[in-house]
């Protein structure tokens, strides 16, 4: 929809309001053709990206970080708008999107290799942009989760493809605005960075099998990146994807800091997070003390209108991903699951919602993506490791515990792309590795991460000289 420096302004795909399911927008489905187009004309582009210095990358990077700063109110309301998010969470994911420019601004002038010494001289390498990134990004953090493709594409010099998320696109369209305003300031040709919007199976998909595609680089859920496992053919992959993240609570925590931070963690973003806690595990003797505080702490959180400044918990992103949840409630109930609190539905809005389940629950095992804890009771730290384990996913587990020692020897037997100690597994700041092992993913974000990613080392060898 943005190709070229083109807008193309069809009314094919209606955006829906999740809260109170009115039409906020449309935007244009794409042909397949029509992504080809798109990718082809950014393929021929991809060399402006690599020639730029580093102070030009600088300029731009921080020139999109200030406008977005400029526009914070606006584009914090369409993300709640659009994405049902409550708007001090829009809030603070644009601050997080003016940091995450910024960090990527920095590291723009930090894009280096080093060096290694030789008898005869010395080996050089340098780092150069893969070329070509397409980038394909969910609708739950519609606006930092392009910018942790974007801003590193950018820094190491390489074109970009997006693909938003068509549930909630239009964060990423005021974005593509401020890219086009700053691009065209520097005398940039517009052709570097191309929108392609429409169904993720049609327009996706050509990202992922295009052969001018150098890097596919996906966050959203495991079962289309699997696929994009088996499409992508001969190119690079990161792949940032979907939990079930325990948060193991042990008898002598700081219980109160772990009632807290499960409820902030869980209820953010009414559980549309993938790092999310998707389950607690907890020693048996402090399981009742656990719940009582769970539940004095849920009644504190205002559900309703994602416009509403003191709301908390918003509507999930679709009719359709609250009838799955409400389905998993009720199945979880079936299979002995007892509910603790609340299970109520309206519209979208699925309130905040506790169950005590054992391990073999349908609540044990998936990612629910809505505001629904599972507690679990285990008997010993062995059997918390073994549980959290248990499972395809892998991308961050929490664990409360006052023994620094034990908080060690648990962290480095999990099979986790992050542990939290002391915290619930919902905590990202932007300047981190993030990122699953297992099904949860492969490779890393976090602003320098991404860009060693989205680059290739070239290792140049200089001989027959004398460097003393
Ligand atoms: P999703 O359904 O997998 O969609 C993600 C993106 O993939 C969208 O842009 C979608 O396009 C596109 N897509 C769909 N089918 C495709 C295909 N066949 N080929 C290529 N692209 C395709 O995920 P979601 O519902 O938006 O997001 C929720 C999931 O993302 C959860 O599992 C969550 O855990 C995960 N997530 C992971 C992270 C992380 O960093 N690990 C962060 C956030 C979210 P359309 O929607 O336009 O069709």
């Amino acid at each position: 929809m943005f190709i070229n420096g083109e807008w193309i302004l069809r009314e094919d795909l209606e955006v829906i309001n999740p809260y109170n399911l009115g039409t906020i927008g449309h935007i244009p489905s794409l042909s397949r053709n029509e992504a080809k187009e798109g990718i082809s004309i950014c393929q021929e582009h991809k060399t402006i990206m690599k020639e730029l210095s580093p102070s030009k990358k600088y300029g731009i990077l921080m020139n999109i970080a200030k406008k977005i700063q400029s526009n914070k109110e606006k584009i914090a309301r369409i993300i709640s708008l659009d994405a049902g998010k409550p708007i001090r969470q829009s809030i603070i994911e644009v601050d997080r999107t003016i940091g995450t420019f910024k960090l990527a601004a920095f590291y723009a002038k930090e894009f280096r290799g080093e060096t290694l010494p030789l008898e005869d001289g010395i080996i050089i390498t340098k780092r150069e942009p893969v070329g070509l990134i397409g980038a394909i990004t969910p609708f739950n953090f519609p606006l930092n989760l392009v910018a942790h493709k974007v801003a590193p594409a950018i820094a190491a010099g390489n074109a970009v493809v997006l693909h938003p998320s068509s549930k909630a696109p239009m964060a990423s369209i005021e974005l593509t605005k401020i890219i086009e305003e700053v691009l065209k300031s520097k005398g940039i040709p517009l052709g570097v960075f191309n929108v392609l919007t429409g169904k993720g199976a049609v327009v996706g998909d050509e990202i992922v099998k295009n052969e001018n595609i150098n890097m596919v680089s996906f966050t959203g859920s495991v079962e289309v990146g699997e696929s994009i496992t088996k499409n992508a053919g001969f190119k690079k992959i990161t792949l940032e994807l979907g939990g079930n993240n325990p948060a193991i609570v042990l008898k002598d925590c700081n219980l109160n800091n772990a009632i807290k931070s499960i409820v902030k963690g869980k209820f953010l973003n009414a559980g549309q997070v993938c790092i999310s806690v998707g389950r607690v595990l907890i020693e048996e003797e402090i399981k009742d003390k656990f719940i009582k505080g769970v539940i004095e702490e849920i009644k504190k959180l205002k559900v309703g209108d994602p416009l509403n400044k003191n709301t908390d918990v918003g509507p999930l992103i679709t009719k359709d991903s609250a009838d799955r949840v409400e389905e998993l409630i009720n199945q979880s109930i079936e299979e002995g699951g007892k509910l603790l609190y609340g299970g109520e539905r309206e519209g979208n809005i699925i309130y905040p919602t506790i169950l005590e389940v054992d391990s073999e629950n349908i609540l044990s095992k998936v990612e629910v993506f809505g505001p629904v804890l599972p507690i679990i009771k285990v008997g010993s730290v062995e059997e918390a490791i073994y549980q959290s384990n248990n499972t395809k996913y892998g991308l961050h587990a929490g664990v409360f515990t006052n023994d620094i020692n034990k908080a060690f020897r648990i962290a480095s037997e999990l099979e986790y792309g992050g542990v939290l100690i002391n915290n619930s597994p919902t905590f990202r700041v932007d300047n981190m590795p993030f990122g699953g092992v297992k099904k949860s993913g492969m490779g890393r974000e976090g602003v320098k991460y991404a860009i060693e990613e989205m680059s290739e080392i070239k290792t140049i060898i200089l001989r027959n000289i004398n460097i003393p």
